[in-house]
C-alpha cells in the first residue's frame, strides 16, 4: 500500500497533520484616469476556533461571547458541533476587538486579517464600479468583469497539528504569502463624472423622471470619460436584502438597456445618405437638394407624419442641413426609403446597431433591429427618424462619435491600465479600430451640419461662443444644455 498509494497517502497525511489559516490577498484598487481612488480596502479580522483544542468549552464560549458581542449559547453550539474541526466565529471585526480577544490568550482561538472593500466616493459611478460579495468576490460591474485581475491569490499559514487538530508544540509554521491583486485605472475622469452626476441630480429634482442616464465618450478613442445612471445607491451599503431595489439601482442602463432613440438617430440616416451621395449612388440626396415641404408621407398604406404641424412655415423648402436644424421627420423618411433597406442596413451594421459594442462590461444589450429581410417600407420609413429601432445609450454614443470623428468606429472602453503596486504595468489598452463607417470628407460635412443645429437650429440653447459644438436634439434637449456648458467650462 505504501509503495503503490504513496502519493495519495502522503497527501492525506499532510492534510491531517496540518491546518491552514488563510492569508487574504489584498484586492486591487480602482482609480479614475488621474489616480482618484474609487475602490479601496480596509483591514478587518476574522476569528476562528478549533474546538478540539479547547478544553473547557463552556467557559471559552462565555469569554468569546463577551469579547465578540455574541450569544454564548450560539458560540457553545458552534464549538461542540461534531463534524467541524474548525469554525468561524466572527467576520469583519475591527482591530481593537481582536486585540481585546488576544489578551485572553485562549487555546484553539485564531484570527486572520481580511480586506474589506470600501468606496471612498459612496454612490459615485456606482453602476460602473459594481460591488463585491461579503467574501470579497466581484459581483457586478468592473469589480466582476476584472475579477481575475483584482482578486489576487490568497496565501496560507500552515501549522503541524496532531490527529485531533491540536497544534504540536515546537512545530514549524509554513508561510505561503498572498499575491496581491492588480490595480485598475479607469478611463473615467472623476472631475467630469461629478459634473455629470450633479447634472442628473438637477434633472431628477426638476423633472422627476423614472430614470436618467448620461455618457461622455472621447470621440477619438472611445474612452468613456463619464457614465452615470439614476437611480443609484451607496456602494458602502449595498441593499443586498432587497433584490428588486438592488437590481433597479445597480443596473447600468446606458450599457444594458435599450430605448427608441427618436430624432437623435437622424445623424445616422444623414451620414448614410451623405456617404452614398459621395460614392455616386444616384438614389442618395445631394446636400443641396430641397425636400418636399409636405408634413406627411404615404408609405405602404400608412401615413408617416412630422412631429411639427408645419404651420409656422419653418419646415418648408429644406436642404439636408435645414432638415437637421428643424429635425423634420419626412425628410429622413425620404432618405431611408431612397437608399432602400439593403443599403441602409449596411450602414446600420457599420454603425454598430443590433450588435454589442464589445465594451469591457458584462451584460451589454444588443439593441433591437428588425431583420433586413423582414423590414417593410413603412418600418424603414420610421427607422429613418429613429423609430421602430431600439438602441442602448452606449450604442448611440459610439455611432454618433464615429459619424463626426472621421468615420472611425472603435471598441469603447472603461479600463485604461492594469498595474501592480510596484508600478509594473500588466496591460495598457489602446484604441482598437473595429471598422470604418463613413469617409473623412463625409464626416466633416456632417459635423458642419451638426454645428449648424447648435448655432441656428433646434439645439441653440447649447451654443457657446468660440466653441464648435455639434449637436442633435431629441426630446431631452433642455437637460443636456447645461451639462454641455459645464463640461466646456471645466476644460478651459
Ligand atoms: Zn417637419
Amino acid at each position: 500500500m505504501q509503495v503503490i498509494w504513496q502519493e495519495e497517502l502522503n497527501y492525506r497525511a499532510l492534510d491531517q497533520w496540518t491546518r491552514e489559516i488563510p492569508i487574504v490577498a489584498k484586492r486591487g484598487k480602482i482609480t479614475d484616469r488621474n489616480g482618484v481612488v474609487l475602490a479601496d480596502n480596509e483591514a478587518a479580522y476574522t476569528v476562528f476556533a478549533r474546538s478540539n483544542a479547547i478544553k473547557d468549552k463552556e467557559s471559552a464560549s462565555a469569554l468569546l461571547a463577551d469579547a465578540l458581542d455574541l450569544d454564548a449559547n450560539w458560540v457553545y453550539e458552534k464549538l461542540t458541533k461534531k463534524k467541524a474541526s474548525e469554525v468561524t466565529l466572527a467576520k469583519r471585526l475591527v482591530k481593537e476587538k481582536v486585540e481585546a480577544l488576544s489578551v485572553l490568550s485562549l487555546d484553539g482561538v485564531y484570527y486572520s486579517r481580511d480586506n474589506v472593500r470600501v468606496y471612498p466616493k459612496g454612490d459615485a459611478l456606482c453602476q460602473v464600479l459594481g460591488f463585491t460579495s461579503v467574501d470579497n468576490v466581484g459581483t457586478t460591474g468592473v469589480e466582476k468583469y476584472y475579477e481575475e485581475y483584482l482578486a489576487g491569490k490568497n496565501g496560507e499559514l500552515l501549522y503541524e497539528t496532531d490527529l485531533v487538530g491540536v497544534e504540536i508544540e515546537g512545530s514549524v509554521a509554513t508561510y505561503l504569502p498572498a499575491e496581491d491583486g492588480y490595480n485598475i485605472e479607469l478611463t473615467v475622469d472623476y472631475g467630469i463624472q461629478e459634473i455629470v452626476e450633479s447634472a442628473l441630480e438637477k434633472v431628477i429634482a426638476t423633472s422627476s423622471p423614472a430614470s436618467a442616464e448620461c455618457i461622455v465618450l472621447d470621440i477619438n478613442s472611445f474612452e468613456i470619460l463619464a457614465l452615470a445612471n439614476y437611480p443609484c445607491y451607496d456602494l458602502n451599503s449595498v441593499p443586498r436584502n432587497d433584490a428588486e431595489t438592488l437590481n433597479k439601482q445597480s443596473r447600468n442602463t446606458v450599457v444594458c438597456d435599450i430605448y427608441e432613440p427618436g430624432s437623435t438617430f437622424k445623424i445616422i440616416t444623414s451620414a448614410a445618405n451623405l456617404e452614398e451621395y459621395a460614392r455616386g449612388n444616384p438614389n442618395a440626396y445631394s446636400p443641396n437638394y430641397v425636400f418636399s415641404s409636405s408634413r406627411t408621407r404615404a408609405v405602404d398604406g400608412t401615413t408617416v407624419k412630422c412631429w411639427s404641424n408645419h404651420a409656422n412655415g419653418k419646415h418648408s423648402n429644406q436642404t439636408l442641413a435645414e432638415a437637421l436644424n428643424n429635425s423634420c421627420n419626412p425628410c429622413f423618411t425620404d432618405m431611408a426609403l431612397a437608399l432602400g433597406s439593403e443599403k441602409f442596413y449596411e450602414y446600420l451594421s457599420a454603425f454598430g446597431f443590433g450588435r454589442k459594442t464589445g465594451i469591457d462590461y458584462g451584460g451589454e444589450a444588443y439593441g433591437l433591429l428588425l431583420p433586413q429581410k423582414a423590414v417593410r417600407d413603412c418600418d424603414l420609413a420610421r427607422i429613418g427618424f429613429g423609430q421602430t429601432i431600439a438602441v442602448s445609450g452606449l450604442q448611440l454614443a459610439c455611432a454618433t462619435a464615429s459619424a463626426v470623428n472621421g468615420g472611425y468606429y472603435y471598441t469603447p472602453r472603461l479600463v485604461k491600465r492594469i498595474y501592480a503596486d510596484d508600478g509594473y504595468v500588466l496591460k495598457e489598452t489602446k484604441p482598437v479600430l473595429k471598422n470604418r463607417t463613413v469617409s473623412v470628407e463625409t464626416s466633416r460635412t456632417l459635423a458642419k451640419m451638426l454645428e449648424g443645429v447648435v448655432r441656428d437650429g433646434s439645439g441653440k440653447r447649447a451654443f457657446l461662443e468660440g466653441y464648435g459644438i455639434c449637436g442633435k436634439t431629441g426630446d431631452i434637449l433642455t437637460t443636456c444644455v447645461n451639462l454641455v456648458k459645464n463640461l466646456i467650462k471645466i476644460h478651459t
